[in-house]
């Protein structure tokens, strides 16, 4: 895909965000690791997503240094802390959805209770130790949190998701969040009965060759 198509699509995927509900305004962001080359797109800082230009999208190399487009998001370190330590993930979303920021604000991770946490996520969702935004320190906590998982909770903030693509790394954070919803409820009925350890080891397996 060209530079100019992949910008797009990330003008597209932000604008979905929103629709979803999973950030609002210009909260929250979103990057790709552009195939075959050290670079990655991000969505600027402080730009609403409804607003959103393709060439307003920063391009920036593995370092941070803005090679073009707008200011970057103030969290491109985390999104660089990822794609630094995963060679295989392709896109980072981070987003502040209702139910999935509740979790994180009372610091309860999700544990395997549904099938999606473990064949989606990799496994239970851990919850980041607190760090302001923006930080090189929330970086290193997302990353650990995360480990080689697909989805994280930052602690008092919301929630990092990434995938082996842009349409990836979306499915599983309108996942979280609904499994986040879900999760919820299930403690409002009384908490949840978890998955047997057999499906959960079944699941992993799936998980590990869907990549
Ligand atoms: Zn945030």
């Amino acid at each position: 895909m060209e530079l100019e198509e992949l910008k797009r699509k990330l003008v597209e995927t932000g604008r979905r965000l929103v629709e979803r509900g999973l950030v609002a305004g210009s909260a929250g962001n979103l990057s790709l690791r552009v195939p075959g080359k050290e670079l990655v797109l991000i969505s600027p800082s402080r730009v609403p997503y409804e607003s959103l230009r393709p060439e307003e999208v920063s391009v920036v190399n593995l370092r941070g240094e803005l090679l073009e487009g707008r200011t970057p998001s103030v969290e491109t370190r985390m999104h660089l802390a990822v794609y630094g330590a995963r060679p295989e993930v392709g896109a980072v979303i981070h987003t502040h959805p209702v139910c999935a920021s509740a979790l994180a604000a009372v610091g309860l991770g999700i544990p395997p209770f549904l099938e999606e946490v473990v064949v989606l996520f990799g496994g239970e969702v851990e919850v980041a130790e607190y760090a302001p935004p923006g930080s090189e320190e929330l970086a290193r906590n997302a990353l650990r949190a995360l480990g080689r998982k697909n989805a994280v909770l930052l602690s008092n903030h919301g929630a990092l998701c990434c995938g082996r693509d842009l349409d990836h790394a979306l499915e599983v954070s309108e996942t979280l969040e609904r499994v986040s919803r879900s999760y919820v409820l299930s403690l409002l009925l009384g908490g949840p009965r978890y998955l047997p350890e057999e499906a959960v080891k079944l699941q992993r397996r799936l998980f590990e060759a869907l990549g």
